[in-house]
């Protein structure tokens, strides 16, 4: 789960890590007063940043650094409400519906700190870098020696010899190397008490007057560890979050949209990828991963019909099952009682496997409803890629 910015500096200051002084604002007022404030306590100028989720928001026009309150406000008009796109968001953009009204920083050097975990060695890395500011993607590609990891033993946690390491690569005056160990300490700690899954401070900060300051911050956290972080559960924002997956994920369903035109219904994460594989080795391309899990009952499959048939750009169906926990007769029954009550008119093509695979084909057949099932999966996968090109 993808967290704001603002939400993510508001969790990192409670774990002590240096943040510019900042208000949300919902609204335009908001903006003015926020803005207003600062101004009225010391602050020299504030910074409106769009709250999206996704990153290069400056590039794309979302962060502007102004320096009296009326180019406060009119950054504010310009920025909320508009859609903003940016490398992350794709071509359509994401509407800002909320701003940061950040105090200005006096920025002297911008640098990358970043944690992820690296699952071959299934440990922590922490990552910085003196090219910040940028897309560290870019940097990574271009000049991968100018990122510099240290891996964390978990027993451990970031030892003080690692973070004085990462201090100096990053060329800080030795005076502020101590502060910048307790920082990316406080960094750590943050990310593993909450389950967080990325943490990215790009850039991170160092100031004229020698100060440390995380001036951007993406968090993500482990939706599996959601449970046990009530508070962060809280932090999520459906607005900006695809509408199909938020509906999917009501029913425990394992979707992700796509933009081809054939819809997929798999059971099995790894079947699901090998489905996506073999449209596009028929020459078709998948609208869709779902994952209906290995249990799904005949309600999940409803409604898994339901959110594949919302897709406008859907023009063929593709079920592809291996029946073990998931009967093949039950899942024959539950898709033909879903392309009933859903009036279901795209061509449907089915592969079926395993448990009670006889008792499931003869339920189709049974049905009357026009269903076509490939023997193979390269045989169905044909059939649907066919179908999709009538259906277009
Ligand atoms: P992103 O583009 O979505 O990653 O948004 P960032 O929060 O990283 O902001 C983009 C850029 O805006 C930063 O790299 C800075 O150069 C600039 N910026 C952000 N806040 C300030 C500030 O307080 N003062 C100044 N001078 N520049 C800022
Ligand atoms: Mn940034």
């Amino acid at each position: 789960m993808k967290i704001h910015e603002y939400q993510a500096k508001t969790i990192l200051a409670k774990y002590g890590v240096p943040v510019p002084r900042g208000e949300v604002a919902n609204t335009l007022p908001e903006a003015a007063d926020a803005a207003r404030n600062l101004l009225a306590n010391g602050a020299t100028g504030v910074v409106v940043k769009a709250q999206i989720h996704a990153g290069g928001r400056g590039k794309g026009g979302g962060v502007k650094v102004t320096f009296n309150q009326a180019d406060a406000e009119s950054a504010a008009a310009k920025i909320l409400g508009m859609q903003l796109v940016t490398h992350q968001t794709g071509p359509t953009g994401q509407k800002v519906q909320r701003l940061l009204i950040e105090e200005t920083a006096a920025i002297d050097r911008e640098l990358y700190l970043g944690i992820v975990l690296d699952r071959a060695t299934g440990k922590l890395v922490f990552m910085a870098s003196q090219a910040g500011g940028m897309e560290i993607e870019e940097v990574a590609a271009k000049d991968p020696t100018a990122i510099i990891k240290e891996e964390i033993d978990p027993a451990i946690g970031l030892a003080g010899y690692q973070g004085r390491k990462l201090a100096f690569a990053l060329g800080l005056k030795p005076s502020m190397v101590n502060q910048a160990v307790v920082f990316f300490q406080s960094l750590y700690k943050a990310f593993v008490e909450t389950d967080a899954s990325l943490l990215e401070i790009n850039p991170f900060i160092t100031t004229k007057d020698d100060k440390l300051f995380a001036l951007d911050a993406k968090m993500t956290f482990d939706d599996n560890a959601l449970f046990r972080h009530a508070e962060v559960k809280a932090l999520r924002d459906v607005a900006e979050e695809d509408p199909l997956e938020v509906e999917a994920s009501k029913y425990a369903l394992n979707y992700i949209k796509l933009d081809g035109s054939i819809a997929c219904m798999v059971n099995g994460a790894g079947l699901a990828m090998a489905t996506m594989d073999i449209i596009q080795y028929a020459g078709g391309s998948p609208a869709n991963f779902l994952d209906v899990g290995g249990g799904a009952t005949q309600e999940q499959i409803e409604h898994a019909f339901e959110i594949l048939l919302s897709d406008k750009n859907v023009k063929a169906i593709f079920i592809n099952i291996f029946g073990g926990i998931l009967r093949v007769d039950r899942l024959a029954t539950g898709v033909v009682a879903a392309a009933r009550n859903l009036n279901v008119t795209v061509p449907i093509v089915l592969r079926l496997e395993g448990t009670n695979v006889e008792e499931g084909r003869q339920i189709l057949k049974d049905s009357g409803l026009n269903f076509q099932v490939g023997a193979t999966m390269k045989e169905a996968a044909d059939l649907v890629v066919a179908a999709a090109k009538v259906g277009a």
